[in-house]
């Protein structure tokens, strides 16, 4: 792990038992707080991405929007947000997934992508896969392309990563947890 990696994940802040008993929660707002540690960590996604052909950035509803949305400004691309159901006004196409208990629904709008776009998908963080999957079939929904999905963290042991892979998709983290 590079010096700089190590930066973004020492000042990740872990929540034992929270939003319930069991849960480590990774907390990435200590990265937000930090001008310095926030600069370099959309930086990073910048240079990953800045000499590739991205047409477009779909950022997951909530903590994805924060980290989607510098990205998108400085490629100079569309940001689509994608968003909780029930949230966005327009014409939608939308996706179910598992929760731990129950099941969600993520939404995007018909036109918020041109078939063949090539898209980046940006969330906080990897876990069982399940978000970032849905959000992924939404983009081939509207016939467009996943060119990877971003995270700063990624929890391998949920196997979320192994699970995005095997479904064919390219994954970045910048660092990874237990
Ligand atoms: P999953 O669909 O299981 O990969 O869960 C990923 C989504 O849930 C992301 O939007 C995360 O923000 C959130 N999430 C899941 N587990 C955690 C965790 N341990 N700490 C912080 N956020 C989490």
């Amino acid at each position: 792990m590079s010096a700089y990696e190590n930066e973004i994940k020492q000042a990740v802040r872990t929540i034992e038992n929270w939003p319930d008993e069991g849960v480590m929660f990774r907390d990435i707002m200590p990265l937000l707080q930090d001008a310095h540690i926030f600069r370099k960590l959309i930086d990073s996604f910048v240079h990953r991405y800045q000499k590739e052909t991205v047409d477009a950035v779909a950022a997951i509803d909530a903590r994805g929007f924060i980290l989607g949305a510098p990205l998108a400004y400085e490629l100079g691309v569309p940001l689509v947000p994608v968003r909780k159901k029930g949230k966005l006004p327009y014409e939608t196409v939308s996706q179910s997934y598992k929760l731990e208990y129950g099941e969600a629904e993520i939404e995007l709008h018909t036109d918020a992508l041109k078939a063949g776009d090539n898209v980046v998908v940006m969330d906080d963080l990897i876990a069982t896969g399940g978000t970032m999957l849905a959000a992924c079939e939404l983009i081939k929904k509207l016939d467009a392309n996943v060119l990877e999905v971003a995270a700063i963290i990624d929890l391998p042991d949920l196997k979320g990563s192994e699970r995005l892979r095997d479904a064919g998709f390219n994954i970045y983290s910048i660092c990874q947890f237990d």
